[in-house]
């Protein structure tokens, strides 16, 4: 047997405070709502999930609040076998919090307070630099410091480690400072904030990742929610078609994609097997409500794999 692959992710943990009204306060005003939802989320501690899930042996390097949340998230990545040996309660900051407040028509509001991911630095890579050259893979979103997001990548390319990066949710980043990134990837709403260019159509993205790649990247992958994603490189453009399915929550599909993604590279399959697997698992997650808990296991990825024969 081959060695799981080992991944690393240095990124947000956040608890999502859902809660479902029909009808929401005015200033000064207090209302029942109609129920609660607690989860773990974070796009960083979502994508640690998902590579788990997906069979590799996963770290997670995260800041988290000295609160209950605090607490309770790292017993949550324990609980999927995610190594927490780098995950810190930080005093004096809350954890990252996001209140959503969701209509009947599903329509949300989000605030999210960054809180403890806000205080995840370089410095706490370097503490974690022994076990981080030992993986194969390091993943990152945009929920923490830029500045640190800069300097994991290019301590990735230092010790020669694949490097992929999430640049959720957009901000206006130093894409000379990412350039060195063996995968940039976006959404299609991520791709036009960063490159500013529109991406309503195919033809538009493949021109979106084609500019991109003017900036700098070496490989850009868009994904393009139920039309699947593409691969953008010297050698070209290729679409990877979606999996059909009929959804019915697609939060978290982006970060479901990329843990999984991360996972069936590093298992050593191609760049295009790996993203058809990885349109796959993300389509699977798109049918169960939630983020984290509607990532499937392995076992259910694999048995829908052999279903579809593995074709779209
Ligand atoms: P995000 O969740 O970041 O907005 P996308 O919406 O682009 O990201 O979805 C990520 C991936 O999830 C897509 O590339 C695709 O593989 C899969 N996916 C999302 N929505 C659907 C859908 N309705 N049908 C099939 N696959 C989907």
């Amino acid at each position: 047997m081959p060695r799981p692959p080992r991944i690393a992710v240095v990124g947000s943990a956040n608890a999502d405070l859902t809660t479902f009204s029909d009808t929401f306060p005015r200033p000064g005003e207090t209302i029942f709502g109609k129920s609660f939802d607690l989860g773990f989320g974070g796009k960083g501690a979502n994508q640690a999930v998902a590579a788990r899930l997906c069979g590799a042996d996963v770290v997670m390097v995260a800041k988290v609040g000295s609160d209950l949340f605090g607490e309770a998230t790292v017993k949550n990545f324990a609980s999927f076998g995610i190594d927490t040996a780098h995950v810190r309660i930080v005093n004096e900051v809350s954890s990252g919090a996001a209140t959503i407040l969701v209509e009947p028509s599903g329509q949300n509001r989000i605030i999210v307070v960054k809180g403890a991911n806000d205080t995840l630095m370089p410095a706490d890579v370097d503490e974690a630099a022994a076990v981080l050259r030992s993986v194969d893979t390091i993943v990152l979103q945009f929920e923490i410091p830029l500045e640190t997001i800069y300097y994991t990548v290019q301590f990735a390319r230092k010790h020669n480690l694949r490097c992929i990066v999430n640049p959720a949710p957009a901000l206006p980043a130093d894409l000379f400072e990412l350039a060195a990134t063996d995968y940039f990837v976006p959404n299609e709403m991520e791709a036009e904030v960063i490159a500013g260019l529109p991406v309503h159509s195919t033809e538009e993205a493949q021109n979106c990742a084609a500019a991109l790649l003017t900036r700098g990247f070496r490989k850009v992958i868009l994904t393009l929610g139920a039309r699947g994603c593409l691969l953008a490189s010297a050698g070209g453009c290729e679409l990877v078609p979606p999996f059909p399915v009929t959804p019915k929550d697609t939060t978290g599909a982006g970060d479901a994609f990329i843990g999984s993604f991360a996972v069936f590279l590093a298992e050593g399959l191609t760049e295009k097997e790996a993203l058809v697997r990885a349109n796959l698992y993300a389509a699977l997650s798109t049918m169960r409500v939630g983020t984290q808990k509607s990532f499937p296991k392995r076992e259910e990825f694999e048995a829908e794999w052999a279903r579809r024969g593995g074709k779209p």
